[in-house]
């Protein structure tokens, strides 16, 4: 089969990008920066911002820059109320399922966190395994280097065997230049990144049947 495994970003892919868990996580990553790091009110938009375009994470820019304890900070950014953003999608543990391939959770967030989102999801037993932020330190995505620790903990070989489903612009774009097939949830019209885009997660095999059927690369599917 060409196509061996199936990585799947957890935040803004899984559930819909407006459901509201990004705004929740990062009013809690900014009243950290200003609680526990120490930064002043008037500087941590900006801060956070900067950190998070020069380190793919603000979590590697407040760990490089200001020696943060990481489980500290992940515990404490992803400490919200899940359940009043996200619903169960019984639709989608469906599709997952009935996937002919391994599914990998790969998130720059923790599992602690991916654990509970994808309990509120109803997912919590669809996927073979899950990458987080911690097992691929000192990496993050979008380096090459966390995707590089993703394909040996999922026992990849090859990137061209494998896909990411990945709603960030910059993850997909170096997932395409590893070799992986990419597919970008939830907005299609904007990425110049992705393989394939749908406009709902629920819609993922349309794309996915004919791939793992046929494991062919040049299909237009967008
Ligand atoms: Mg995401």
């Amino acid at each position: 089969m060409p196509f061996s495994t199936i990585y799947f970003d957890l935040d803004d892919t899984l559930y819909p990008p407006d459901s509201g868990v990004w705004e929740a996580v990062g009013d809690r990553i900014l009243d950290f920066m200003h609680n526990e790091v120490g930064i002043p009110l008037e500087n941590i938009v900006e801060t956070r911002m900067e950190l998070f375009n020069k380190y793919g994470t603000t979590l590697r820019g407040l760990n490089i820059n200001y020696g943060i304890d990481i489980h500290k900070y992940l515990a404490y950014v992803h400490d919200i109320p899940l359940a009043q953003y996200i619903q169960p999608n019984p639709g989608l543990r469906e599709i997952l399922l009935h996937i002919p391939a391994k599914k990998f959770i790969f998130t720059n967030a923790d599992k602690a966190h991916a654990r509970r989102t994808l309990a509120v999801l109803g997912l919590e037993d669809c996927f073979d395994g899950m990458v987080d932020v911690l097992d691929v330190q000192p990496y993050c995505k979008p380096d090459p280097g966390a995707f590089d620790i993703a394909l040996k903990i999922a026992g990849e070989l090859d990137y061209q065997h494998c896909i990411l489903v990945d709603d960030h612009e910059q993850n997909l774009q170096v997932a395409r230049q590893l070799g992986m097939y990419t597919i970008k949830p939830h907005s299609c019209a904007t990425s110049t990144a992705a393989d394939a885009c749908i406009p709902n997660i629920n819609d993922l095999s349309r794309i996915l049947d004919p791939l793992l059927k046929e494991g062919g690369k040049n299909g237009n599917y967008s």
